[in-house]
């Protein structure tokens, strides 16, 4: 039996439903799987928009997987979120693996690739316990950890709870890995992950560790011909990030402070060096140490109340600690590496790596010589008194083009938000696809019974200072229309910060908002607490699963556009504006019309659900490009006004 047979006969048996509670045959579910496997066959590639509810994930798992089984090659499928990850090992993957198992006796094998910094590294939780150079106050944690590890060959950084310091100086970390000829091979989570991934069919990894993989020359995990990208249509986003760099002068500081400082007993740099090379070598790291507090006070001084700060011009100040660090790294040349131990050979290398990435990140941002890389000061998310220096290639749709669509033999991209007003072109371009088949597959939901979408179309501008009132007010009467249970979506911390305190003490319902919670934990009260109202910014826009009753209304406050101060939304206008194209129409409309989808399929995520999508942005309609945000979504029931609304909502729940 072909691939086509099998699929078809999975479908035809019914068997699906005895492995799946609740499992409906869609039509759709089948017409995908046959389309992934025909673009491969036809040595094509494939784009699919599969919308909320079409059961995408076996629609692509079932033809990967036969593909792996009967073509005998190595399948990846990359996905975002976490929570995708874990449905896929522990869902998804397993009913496939026994339903071909039933139906043709093949044994479908997976596994779960993390980043390697997700494995505890036992050499070095040894050395830090043996030498004690690990803070005292994790005492406790590292004794829990250690007894742990020494359990468990296959505990990840997701089986423990420890702090993240203590985890990030026993976690393994590439350049201090030796791999097969480290005397605790055996006793090795990571070792034992990779003897996994070399022996699976199906590989599962997020689109993070799949760009650092081609950053690291394909090094990281095992080769694959074939990739299913699934949430694809935040590739490009997360490609850009992963392939560029960031450079942090607090990391930096502890970098150089570690080769000189004694703990229990020499410094690395008396262990690595001959003594009369050492006193030299102490002035030039602590010459390395000064040059950085000195760039560090002038980044600071730089940003003052800044976020983000574009560099238009090289980064000259930077000089000084750009030849201090390569002062450090020839001093580094004259350690005779092979004569060290092992343990202080692999922190040897590791840090001269470091520096040597350093330098060359540094360089092109004191240099500026290569005008394809867009580059800006930032301050730290995390700490705010850091500030980074950062760089990102502007052309990622050339990088992924050579490094993904013609190095894999086979790829399928699967989102239920990847067209533009009935087209894909914008995602092919942006993640410069060529040789691809594509299909829309209509989600199965009834929109128009099942939602009411509110257009406040006489709002005022969202641009104008009375917006915040007219909004506020708006928002209370749909809260109070569906008591509670409302997600408002926001564009920047700033509205929502204003919208909050018009609103929190005038309300009968807890509102839970992203501004003085982490969004983890605003989302975990929301969820818990009846009737309560979630604010959020970007991370709530998509990704956020809130089915039945949970969400009785999305209202979205602004069409999404990216913020025009951002350094790389800035520096691809000015691209697409240099090479005569129309920056708001090629990029800034359809990246916003993607994320107003995401936002949108935040309400219906079930046959059951039912619910309103207020849009409080006039801009929809006054405005001539508000026809292709319109034209982009489900078809709705459409209102126009609060009182029209509320009959609508009426009618819903009839
Ligand atoms: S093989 Fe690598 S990660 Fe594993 S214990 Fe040895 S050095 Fe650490």
């Amino acid at each position: 039996m072909d691939i086509h047979s099998i699929i078809q006969t999975v479908f035809a048996s019914g068997k699906l439903s005895s492995y799946i509670r609740d499992f409906e045959y869609r039509e759709i579910q089948e017409q995908m799987a046959h389309a992934i496997t025909q673009s491969w066959y036809d040595l094509r590639h494939i784009v699919i928009e599969a919308g909320t509810g079409t059961g995408k994930t076996i629609g692509y798992l079932l033809p990967a997987s036969l593909f792996a089984l009967y073509e005998d090659v190595k399948v990846a499928i990359v996905t975002e979120t976490k929570a995708l990850q874990q449905q896929l090992i522990h869902k998804d993957l397993p009913v496939v693996a026994s339903l071909l198992h039933e139906l043709t006796d093949s044994s479908l094998k997976y596994a779960l690739c993390l980043g390697s910094n997700n494995y505890p590294c036992v050499r070095r939780l040894q050395h830090a316990i043996d030498t004690g150079s690990f803070d005292k106050k994790f005492a406790g944690d590292m004794d829990t950890l250690h007894a742990r590890v020494k359990k468990d060959y296959t505990i990840t950084r997701f089986d423990v709870t420890v702090p993240d310091a203590l985890w990030n100086t026993i976690c393994r970390e590439g350049q201090l890995c030796s791999m097969n000829k480290c005397r605790y091979r055996n006793k090795c989570s990571y070792m034992e992950a990779r003897k996994q991934w070399q022996q699976a069919h199906i590989l599962v990894m997020n689109h993070y560790l799949f760009f650092s993989n081609i950053a690291a020359s394909k090094s990281l995990v095992p080769d694959c011909s074939v990739v299913v990208f699934d949430e694809a249509h935040s590739l490009e986003r997360i490609a850009s990030a992963q392939l560029g760099f960031s450079i942090n002068n607090q990391a930096l500081k502890e970098t150089l402070e570690h080769m000189i400082q004694r703990k229990k007993g020499p410094s690395l740099i008396e262990q690595w060096l001959h003594h009369s090379l050492y006193q030299d070598a102490i002035e030039v790291i602590d010459n390395a140490l000064r040059q950085n507090q000195q760039c560090r006070s002038i980044l600071t001084n730089v940003m003052k109340e800044l976020q983000t700060f574009r560099l238009r011009n090289p980064l000259q100040e930077c000089l000084p600690l750009l030849k201090a660090l390569e002062e450090v790294i020839a001093v580094l040349e004259k350690v005779e590496a092979e004569k060290l131990d092992e343990d202080n050979r692999l922190e040897y290398e590791y840090l001269k790596s470091v520096l040597l990435h350093t330098c060359n990140d540094l360089g092109m941002v004191v240099f500026m010589d290569d005008d394809s890389y867009v580059y800006w000061l930032e301050k730290d998310k995390n700490d705010h008194g850091i500030v980074l220096i950062c760089g990102q290639p502007l052309d990622v749709a050339s990088i992924i083009h050579k490094e993904v669509v013609e190095y894999y033999d086979h790829l399928a991209f699967v989102s239920a938000t990847l067209s533009v007003n009935n087209t894909f072109e914008y995602f092919i371009q942006s993640i410069g696809l060529s040789n691809v088949d594509s299909i829309m597959l209509p989600s199965p939901f009834d929109f128009a019974s099942q939602s009411v979408l509110f257009i406040d179309k006489d709002n005022v501008d969202p641009n104008e200072e009375a917006f915040i009132h007219a909004a506020a007010e708006k928002i209370k009467e749909i809260i109070t229309m569906t008591k509670g249970r409302c997600l408002v979506l926001f564009t920047s911390y700033a509205m929502l910060v204003k919208i909050y305190e018009k609103l929190c003490d005038t309300m009968p319902y807890t509102i839970f908002s992203q501004h003085n919670m982490n969004a983890a934990t605003a989302l975990q009260e929301y969820i818990a607490c009846d009737n309560a109202v979630l604010f959020g910014t970007h991370s709530f826009w998509q990704g956020v699963d809130l089915p039945g009753d949970l969400a009785r209304a999305v209202i979205i406050m602004k069409l999404p556009f990216e913020a025009p101060e951002n350094p790389v939304v800035q520096a691809k206008i000015e691209k697409i504006q240099k090479e005569g194209g129309n920056p708001f129409m090629m990029y800034q409309v359809p990246n916003a019309v993607l994320l107003l989808k995401q936002g949108f399929g935040r309400l219906i995520r079930k046959s059951t659900d039912k619910g309103i999508i207020a849009i409080l942005d006039s801009r929809i309609v006054s405005k001539s490009y508000g026809r292709i945000f319109l034209g982009s979504l489900p078809n709705s029931k459409r209102v126009y006004s609060l009182e029209e609304l509320h009959n609508a909502y009426k009618e819903l729940y009839r």
